[in-house]
């Protein structure tokens, strides 16, 4: 049997991402880029994941295209929901998965999956920053510190500040005046992670969480996100380091179930 190649293209509103699949199973490249829908970003992930993969374009025999750019690819054969894509691509990462939380640069959903991996139910902020990678990207501008490092510093921290206001905006000063109250930069992150934990925690109080959890999206990469939502929703948290490509690894998943229905 020859090997048979497809490809998923995230292309979300902060990053677009690309995985490549061999025969359905073996992820043989991956790429992000941190810009979204718009931009070449689109263009620049695939070129980068089939230098990964050490394959040419034509080699791929499906692609489908996801996230809320996909609209815009216009090689891809297919194109199909984020929801449906991170529940597939969630449940090949966790196979037992049945609530995921998903954060990525404007929204943050939350999915209930059934045992035998369908999507049953989910909630879902797309109206507003807050308990979302945009609130921890403009707090990361505000704290000159890059949004890999939040986690690490947060970590040190023994007296979260209390961040009361859920509007990004007024949370930027709130945490402008902790800076110039000269508060330590630790607990002023340990607050963000918390703020956003409670906002996200909220949402999946909403639809009920039940285990095994487990989280995809961006965010998922920031393990003082991960640990706070723990804490708050009193359960353990499945990561990889694959979660912010769990989107584009559904879409390739499911562009091989296409192929194999030809
Ligand atoms: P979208 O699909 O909406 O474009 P993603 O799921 O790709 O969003 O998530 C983007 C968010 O992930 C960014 O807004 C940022 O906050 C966060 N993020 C990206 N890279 C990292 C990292 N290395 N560590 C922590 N957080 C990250």
């Amino acid at each position: 049997m020859t090997d048979k190649y497809t490809m998923g293209v995230d292309i979300g509103s902060t990053a677009s991402k690309c995985i490549i699949l061999k025969n359905g199973r073996d992820i043989v490249g991956s790429s992000v880029i941190s810009v979204g829908t718009g931009t070449s970003g689109s263009e620049r992930v695939i070129v980068e994941a089939l230098k990964r993969a050490n394959k040419k374009i034509e080699e791929i025999s499906k692609t489908i295209a996801t996230g809320y750019g996909r609209n815009t690819l216009k090689s891809a054969d297919k194109e199909m929901s984020e929801l449906s894509c991170h529940s597939k691509g969630a449940r090949f990462l966790f196979p037992d998965v049945q609530t995921l939380i998903d954060i990525g640069g404007q929204d943050a959903k939350v999915l209930k999956i059934s045992s035998k991996g369908r999507l049953m139910n989910f909630v879902m902020n797309d109206k507003c920053a807050a308990g979302t990678g945009r609130f921890l990207d403009v707090m990361s501008n505000v704290l000159e510190i890059d949004i890999s490092k939040l986690a690490e510093t947060g970590a040190e921290s023994k007296e979260p500040v209390s961040i009361s206001s859920t509007c990004t905006v007024f949370a930027e000063s709130e945490v402008i005046s902790h800076l110039s109250r000269g508060e330590a930069i630790c607990d002023i992150i340990a607050g963000i992670h918390n703020s956003v934990s409670s906002r996200v925690a909220g949402l999946a109080k909403r639809l009920g969480v039940i285990s095994p959890v487990a989280m995809t999206g961006g965010v998922a990469q920031n393990l003082g996100v991960v640990k706070a939502l723990e804490k708050e929703l009193n359960v353990s948290i499945e990561t990889s380091p694959l979660t912010q490509v769990a989107g584009a690894l559904g879409a390739a998943l499911y562009a091989y179930d296409l192929l194999e229905k030809e």
